[in-house]
């Protein structure tokens, strides 16, 4: 149901206007929890096997729409089209057939123990609100919605208002795929209104944000009002540890691949931390490979990054870079707009020489900005590496596998990538260490959080 109010959207690719969205606030969010309520009883009890086919013709009309998806994303966001159309849209709908299946497979553990036996039940928990950023808005917000509905959950949905279109698209694929009417619920608005309408509400059973560390907190503290659980996928700033001995061809490259997005990944190694006896051939070999990158319309071809996000982001990114340069930082490749460009488009850039607990170095920027740092030894690349507070990820390359074991033991982070970036099964945990979130989702992590996981003690029957 549209509410009276509207805000514009606009696209990164040229800031002209794309669509009026509605601009739900708290009558709306009231009328969401209302409908996932009215629609949980029937949902979640729904016998498994049957949610999970409702969840795999989801993944169905997600796969016939692809390059619609793609189209729509794309425009709202700023991500490359053939990205969106080969990976992140089919992955959309993997994220429904995934939990479908895990749904299927989750284990009772029923155990006989003297005088007694215990089962597992993997109750739904009700009403879930899902609230997601626009990097990657229908990847992210599919990361969640589908095990919360997989779980028997009513899910509300509250997608970013700097690119909110593709979860509309959403509604109408679940829709046709014979969701009950409740079950799944958008809500469209601004972030401090619709957002913090619904989790603040007392009739919210479990809220699922990915965002920023700022939101998040607000999110932990209206959550904390009604003991409502929540589970927080936050920021980064992860760092990129490089060690001699490996293989610097693949050290440069996937260096350089943290400017993917234009910057703007949660995960992306923006602090690339290397062996001081590889740093000027590492330098050397980076600034040219970062010098083939092309920037410019993500819809073309041959284009690696796009543009940021809107004009207020854009700003906060230059922001870091000018602040970064008045604390003494370099910038040895980039630093500052694309001018040959204009509009959004912000130069890749490198800084080194940043002084120790500067900015640049411990807070995210979330766009196209990294640093680089050296290190001796293997104990100093661990304490730099560990010194923000920040833990959602890290990558290590090295040739040596001990050194890799004793470096990933040590790293506070969510997930370590050894001389690989990005991989990652849905059955794994995912979420971050330290100020980067709270709780881990993925395979029957998920479940752990979107059910209500009871236990069932069963005396003997004779
Ligand atoms: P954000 O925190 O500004 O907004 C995220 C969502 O929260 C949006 O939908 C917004 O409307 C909503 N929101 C804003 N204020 C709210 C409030 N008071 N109450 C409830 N909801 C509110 O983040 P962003 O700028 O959209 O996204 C970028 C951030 O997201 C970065 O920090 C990035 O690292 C992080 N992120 C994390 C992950 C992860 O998996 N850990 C993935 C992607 C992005």
């Amino acid at each position: 149901m549209p509410s009276t109010d509207g805000f514009v959207d606009f696209s990164p690719i040229d800031e002209q206007p794309i669509a009026e969205v509605s601009r739900g606030g708290s009558i709306e969010a009231d009328r969401a929890v209302g409908s996932a309520r009215g629609a949980s009883a029937t949902w979640g009890s729904m016998p498994p096997k049957e949610r999970a086919d409702v969840l795999r013709r989801v993944a169905d009309g997600v796969e016939a729409r692809v390059a619609e998806l793609a189209a729509v994303e794309t425009r709202d966001n700023g991500s490359l089209l053939r990205s969106m159309r080969t990976s992140v849209m089919p992955r959309v709908a993997r994220n429904f057939r995934f939990f479908a299946d895990q749904l299927l497979a989750l284990e009772t553990g029923r155990k006989e123990y003297e005088g007694f036996a215990e089962r597992v039940a993997w109750d739904p928990s009700g009403v879930t609100v899902v609230i997601t950023p626009w990097n990657a808005p229908l990847m992210l917000a599919t990361w969640r919605v589908a095990p919360a509905l997989a779980a028997g959950n009513a899910v509300i949905l509250k997608p970013p208002e700097w690119a909110p279109l593709t979860a509309s698209m959403l509604a109408d694929i679940a829709h046709e795929a014979g969701l009950p009417d409740g079950a799944f619920n958008v809500l469209q608005g601004v972030g401090d209104e619709a957002g913090a309408a619904l989790t603040a509400h007392p009739g919210v059973d479990r809220i699922a944000f990915t965002g920023s560390v700022p939101t998040g907190t607000l999110v932990a503290q209206a959550a904390g009002a009604n003991l409502t659980p929540v589970s927080l996928e936050l920021g980064g700033k992860s760092p990129f540890v490089a060690f001699a001995d490996a293989d610097l061809d693949a050290v440069v490259q996937q260096a350089v691949n943290q400017f993917d997005n234009a910057g703007q990944v949660c995960l992306a190694g923006t602090r690339l931390i290397v062996e001081r006896s590889m740093h000027d051939a590492f330098l050397e070999r980076f600034v040219k490979a970062a010098g083939a990158i092309v920037q410019g319309d993500p819809r073309e071809e041959t284009t690696d990054i796009g543009p940021q996000i809107t004009r207020e982001h854009f700003e906060r990114v230059d922001g870091f870079v000018q602040r970064a340069k008045a604390d003494g930082a370099t910038a040895v490749f980039g630093g500052g707009p694309n001018d040959e460009l204009g509009g959004l488009y912000y130069r890749p850039t490198l800084f080194t020489d940043a002084p120790l607990g500067s900015e640049i170095l411990m807070r995210e920027v979330f766009g196209p900005v990294l640093t680089l740092q050296t290190f001796e030894t293997e104990d100093e690349a661990v304490e730099l590496a560990n010194s923000t507070r920040y833990g959602l990820a890290a990558i290590v390359y090295t040739g040596d596998e001990a050194r890799a074991e004793r470096v990933s033991s040590a790293l506070v982070a969510g997930t370590v990538w050894v001389n690989c970036f990005f991989v990652r099964d849905l059955a794994a945990p995912f979420g971050g260490a330290r100020g980067s979130g709270i709780g881990r989702e993925g395979g029957p992590w998920s479940f752990d959080f979107y059910a209500d996981v009871k236990n069932v003690c069963t005396a003997p029957w004779n």
